[in-house]
Parts: structure tokens; C-alpha cells; sequence
């Protein structure tokens, strides 16, 4: 198995060897309580304190104070809590009318939830208003202008988590410079990628995270300035003077220390000069391997260390697959599901395209970076848009093995159905979405496949065939018309002239309007649209199926005790072709899977469902996510012993084989 190479700094880094190492010396030698005045305490208070005098060095942190806590998200709440209570008190004594809380468009979500939160347990009815971007996702500063007299609290963050963006933060100040509203800054993605000295700016409250810099996770800093109004988030024992109660996760902040240390003394970190070297080398990777590719946010002001960009015709979440089948770990943009993506907000806000919001992704890395990860990064980059090429999902010609069946390609929860015989090169395409035209004619140049036909089950046009039925190699397309225009098509063999279907494509015909004798429970019936997840359906289809009883999630430490009592149960890899062209050299097999891409598994099901023998079926994937939908969708068509490998490939501790289906 090749080595992960992991691109996903904004999410979150591994922890700095010293670190590890300080954080066990903690554990080991100085685990006195620093509030203790005997010498364990007293020694531990010394290296709380040296570890704080660090990081207001390197902060500029001036004559503000510096807490240290569990991270951003508990920083941002007590930031919130201090306004709001200052806000709660100017008003008993008259002084203030502002009303708003202004937070920029592209914030974490820690920060619109946590306004909303306190606003509504301090019952102050104060309205959160977006400052909006631009189109490069800095902030727009005329609209903090005309919203300022207003607000009673600024938010924005010092550089963005999904694209990178660099705030404008001495342009910020300059507009906020003698406005009454405080000003709360979350520095996460800013934290050793960004000089900032807090002390001279008008920033009142600045929170970090430690393990966006190399620390666990776990651990974080507070900055507030001096004379910022503050209200305790966490009270008690009066640690941190009283200002964040619990004794304090030395371990933690010892690692912290170490990272600091690094980054204060500087030869561990790369230089920025090196970071945007290394950023300019995965761009032109990218560009070569994903043609049309457009980066969402301008490197001008962006920080190196993150891309953020979207790929035509391609999924984020076929991106995330592809790559993560190279071992190389990046993040959707958006929080996507497998059928519908949820454009990103960040994106949105920026004002861009949709299918730009649906389909990001985002590749970042940390200032220790190697050389060895930058170089090995592009090659696997190069391996993924090769992949992808032969699969006719990105431009180039590579033709590729043809494949007969029905193949199922769904955007937004649509699908469209491509019914292939790879013995004449005949096609017939149903439902079209214009998401997929570049992509079919590619993969059907590729293959050298003819159109036969592109037919709408909504409307019934495309039929141009004298009667009502259409040779598609050894099978028979026949048409079935019903009211309004809609209409059905059955695909099976005929015998003695009589039509036996295994799949009916129905459009948004429900089962219960077929008449009768006209499809058998073995036919698999492919609507226009996904309904609950589920792929297809039959006439004696559940959806409802309780994918419980008995358990449909194996384990994936459970899976050879699930073999040895099930030796005929048959391991089902879903994973597309390209995720398997994606892959280094295949690992050792301990067990051979079949392959059935979730794609093509509609044309397989005839076949799993006539069985009288239900063999049991395991599916996988990468994730888990496409094997619990395979795995659900047999169930609700009554295949009972199906399951999927909860985790999937990331979990599955045996290494496994796939070879193409028979
Ligand atoms: N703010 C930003 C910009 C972030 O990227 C994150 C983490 O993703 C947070 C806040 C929340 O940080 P944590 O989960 O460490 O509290």
C-alpha cells in the first residue's frame, strides 16, 4: 500500500514530533497542578507561563490578555458572551442603541451559531446581519461602513478555512477605527501563516486553535485586548486569573509551547517564498491533469498553503474519490452527499457559479510540508486525471475497455440511464441532463459507441422508430405510452415475440400505475428521480425496510468472523473504474472482491434478484457511504443477506483485491 499523503491542513494537522515529544515530558516530569505551591506546582507554572510568554511574542500580544482554553470554537464563545454582556450593560445604563451583530459572509460556522446562541439566551433580540464579500472573498469594506453606526459587534475572520482568502485586516481596522462596535477576529487559519501583531490593531478579541499548527487538538488561545470588555465563559477555580476556569491541559499547552518554539525560532517551518513555490507546483499539476480547471480564489491574496478549485462535469465528490483512491487525502469544499451537493456558502457568498459551489474542492497543507509530499502530491495528481481521462470524465482519448449494461449517472437527485451493448456499440440514452453531455459523448467516443437514441420518458420525444419497438443488440427496447405524454420503456429479451423486462425505465410513473402482467417483482424498475436514497425499485419493493434487523453494517474487524460463518458470501467493491486506475500498485490480496461500480449496479440487480440461492452479498467503498446505499437498496428490494462495510476502505482491515465482474 503506497503512503497516504495527506492534504487536508485546514481540517486539521498531524502534531509536531517536539510536541509529542514535550507533551509526554509534561505527562512524565511535570504533571504538578501549576496552581499548587509546592515545587511540582510551582514547576509547571513555569512552563505554563513560558509557553504563554511565547505565544504573546509571537502574537504581539502587548498588555492584552492571553487565556489559554480548548480552542476556537470555546474562544469565539467567550469573545460573543463578553460583547453581548457589554452590549446587556451599556443599554441598563442608556448608552447604546446598536442593533446589529455584523459577521462576515465566508465565517466559520462556530461564528453565526455562537451570535445567534448567546443572543437568544441573554434575550438581547439583536439581528446578525452578513457583511458580504467580493468576488475574491475579502471583505466589502463599503458595506461594514454604512452597517457600522449600527452594530453592536464586528465579526471577520483573519483568513479563510475553505478558499485561503486573506482578510483586508489593516483595511478592515481603518474602517472600524473610532466606531463603538467591538471587533472579533478568529486567527485559526492565520495562526503561523500571518504576522500579526494584536497589540496595534484595534482587534478586541482574537482566537486560535492548536491543531491547525502541529498541537493536538484540544488546545487554544484567547486574545483579548486590554480594556475589551470580558465576561468569564467558564468559572470556578479561578485559573488562567480567573478568567478560564479547570486546570489547565498541560500536556497540551506544553505541546503548544513546542510549536511555537519551532515557528519563533524559525528552520522547522518552510519559508512563504518555498510555500508559494509548492503551491505554484501542485497548480500546474492540477491544471494538467484536470483540463477546464478553475481555481476559486485569486493566489494573489490567498494564503499558499490552500487551493480551493472546481472541475467541469466532475463531482467534488468524485474528485474526493478519485483522489482518495490515490491515498491521498484532500476535503470537498462543500459538505456534499453522494447524490446532492450543497454548494458551499464561502463560495456562494463570493458570488460564484453554482456548479463552481457544488462541486469544490480543497487541497491544503501546513507550513512543515516536504519536499518529498509536494513531488509525490503531483504525481498522484497526474495518476488521478489519467484515471479520470480514460473514464471519459475529463478531455484526452484513451479508449477504454467497452462495457455492456445499464450505467446510472444522477446529479442532483436526478439520474439519467445509458442502456450500452457493447456488441453492436448500440446506445440508447434516457432522461438526459445536460450535466452529463460532455461527459457521454467523451466516454462513448472513447469506446466507440453510436447513439441509437436519447429518449424522455416525460414527453416521449426522441422516438423516431416506426412502431414501438427498438433492437438493441440481443435486447428489445419496447414503448409503453400512458397519459399526458409520459412514457415507459421496457428493455429484455423477447422469446416467441413476448417481451420479458428486467429493467423498466418509468420516468416519474409510479409502480402502481403499470398495468398489469406488463412487468413481473424480478423487473428492476429505474425512476427519473432518487426517492429516500434508494437507487430503483420493483413492484414488491419497501422502501421503508428496516436496514437494521438483522444488521446491514459489518464492522470491518468483524469481517473475517462474518466470512468463516458465511463462506459462500461474495465481496462487492462499488468503487468506480477510475478510483481503481487511481490506485498504486494493488496491495497484497486477502480476499478477492468483485467489482460492481455503484453506477452499473441497476443492470446487475436482474441478475442478484432472480437467484434462488441468495448468496450474501458485502459491499464496499471507499467510505461506506455507496456500499450502505447498495446495501439498502437490496434490502428494500427484498434481497435480505446483503451488508456493506461501515468505514469502508478506510476501515477495512484486510487488504482486498478487486477483479471485474463476470
Ligand atoms: N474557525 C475557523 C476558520 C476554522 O477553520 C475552525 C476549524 O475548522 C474553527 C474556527 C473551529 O476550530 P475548533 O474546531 O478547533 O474549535
Amino acid at each position: 500500500m503506497e503512503n497516504e499523503i495527506y492534504l487536508d491542513g485546514n481540517a486539521t494537522t498531524c502534531v509536531l514530533p517536539e510536541a509529542v515529544h514535550a507533551a509526554a515530558q509534561a505527562m512524565r516530569k511535570l504533571y504538578g497542578n501549576p496552581s499548587s505551591s509546592h515545587a511540582a506546582g510551582l514547576k509547571a507554572k513555569a512552563l505554563l507561563e513560558a509557553v504563554r510568554g511565547r505565544a504573546a511574542r509571537l502574537l504581539g500580544t502587548g498588555d492584552g490578555r492571553l487565556m489559554f482554553n480548548s480552542g476556537a470554537t470555546e474562544g469565539i464563545q467567550t469573545a460573543v458572551l463578553s460583547a453581548l454582556c457589554a452590549v446587556r450593560e451599556r443599554r441598563a445604563r442608556g448608552e447604546t442603541a446598536a442593533s446589529l451583530l455584523v459577521y462576515g459572509a465566508t465565517e466559520h460556522k462556530a461564528v453565526p451559531e455562537s451570535l445567534a446562541h448567546w443572543n437568544r439566551v441573554l434575550a438581547l433580540g439583536l439581528t446578525l446581519k452578513k457583511l458580504p464579500v467580493q468576488a475574491d472573498g475579502r471583505h466589502d469594506l463599503d458595506a461594514l461602513r454604512a452597517l457600522l453606526p449600527d452594530a453592536a459587534l464586528v465579526c471577520t475572520m483573519a483568513a479563510n478555512n475553505e478558499t485561503g482568502a486573506i482578510s483586508d485586516l489593516q483595511g478592515l481596522g481603518a474602517v472600524m477605527e473610532g466606531a463603538q462596535a467591538l471587533w472579533m477576529v478568529d486567527g485559526v487559519q492565520a495562526l503561523g501563516k500571518l504576522d500579526l501583531t494584536l497589540s496595534q490593531t484595534r482587534i478586541d478579541y482574537a482566537m486560535f486553535s492548536g491543531h491547525k499548527l502541529y498541537a493536538p487538538k484540544g488546545t487554544g488561545m484567547l486574545y483579548v485586548r486590554a480594556g475589551a470588555p470580558f465576561t468569564p465563559l467558564v468559572v470556578g477555580g479561578g485559573q488562567e486569573c480567573g478568567d478560564r476556569s479547570g486546570t489547565e491541559n498541560m500536556a497540551g499547552i506544553a505541546a503548544l509551547g513546542a510549536v511555537l518554539e519551532a515557528l519563533e525560532s524559525g528552520g522547522a517551518f518552510r519559508s512563504r517564498h518555498e510555500l508559494h513555490g509548492f503551491r505554484e507546483r501542485i497548480a500546474a499539476s492540477l491544471r494538467r491533469a484536470l483540463p477546464g480547471l478553475v481555481f476559486n480564489a485569486p493566489f494573489a491574496t490567498t494564503l499558499p498553503t490552500t487551493l480551493n478549485f472546481s472541475v467541469p462535469g466532475l463531482s467534488g465528490r468524485e474528485l474526493l474519490d478519485v483522489f482518495d483512491a490515490a491515498n491521498m487525502r484532500v476535503s470537498a469544499g462543500s459538505a456534499c452527499s453522494a447524490a446532492r451537493a450543497a454548494p458551499s456558502p464561502v463560495l456562494q457568498a463570493m458570488g460564484l457559479p453554482g456548479w463552481r459551489s457544488a462541486n469544490a474542492v480543497r487541497l491544503s497543507f501546513g507550513p512543515l510540508v516536504d519536499e518529498a509530499t509536494i513531488a509525490g502530491a503531483c504525481e498522484r495528481i497526474a495518476r488521478c486525471g489519467d484515471a479520470l481521462r480514460r473514464a471519459g470524465m475529463v478531455c484526452g482519448h484513451v479508449p477504454a475497455l467497452p462495457q455492456d449494461g445499464v450505467l446510472q449517472l444522477t446529479a442532483n437527485g436526478a439520474h439519467t440511464w445509458l442502456l450500452l451493448d457493447a456488441a453492436s456499440r448500440g446506445c440508447v440514452v434516457i432522461d438526459p441532463q445536460p450535466e452529463f453531455d460532455t461527459r457521454m459523448d467523451r466516454l462513448l467516443d472513447a469506446e466507440g459507441f453510436r447513439i441509437n437514441a436519447v429518449l424522455r420518458t416525460g414527453d416521449g420525444t426522441g422516438w423516431t422508430q416506426d412502431g414501438n419497438r427498438l433492437a438493441l443488440g440481443s435486447q428489445v427496447l419496447q414503448r409503453l405510452r400512458f397519459d399526458n405524454g409520459r412514457v415507459c420503456y421496457l428493455l429484455g429479451s423477447t422469446i416467441g415475440g413476448e417481451l420479458t423486462a428486467r429493467h423498466a425505465f418509468i420516468g416519474d410513473i409510479g409502480p402502481d400505475e403499470l398495468p398489469a402482467g406488463i412487468v413481473t417483482s424480478a423487473t428492476v424498475l429505474c425512476p427519473a428521480r432518487e426517492t429516500q436514497g434508494i437507487l430503483c425499485t420493483t413492484l414488491d419493493a419497501n422502501p421503508e425496510v428496516d436496514t437494521a434487523a438483522p444488521a446491514m453494517n459489518l464492522e470491518s474487524d468483524a469481517l473475517e468472523t462474518f466470512f468463516a460463518a458465511h463462506p459462500d458470501a461474495v465481496l462487492v467493491d462499488v468503487r468506480e473504474a477510475y478510483e481503481h486506475a487511481a490506485c498504486g500498485s494493488p496491495a497484497p490480496a486477502a480476499r478477492v472482491a468483485v467489482s460492481v461500480p455503484l453506477s452499473r449496479l441497476v443492470g446487475r440487480l436482474p441478475d442478484w434478484l432472480r437467484q434462488r440461492e441468495r448468496m450474501p452479498l458485502v459491499f464496499f467503498c471507499r467510505s461506506g457511504n455507496r456500499s450502505a446505499k447498495a446495501a439498502q437498496c437490496l434490502r428494500s428490494l427484498g434481497y435480505g443477506p446483503s451488508f456493506h462495510v461501515s468505514g469502508g476502505m478506510a476501515l477495512a482491515a484486510s487488504a482486498v483485491r478487486t477483479v471485474a465482474a463476470p
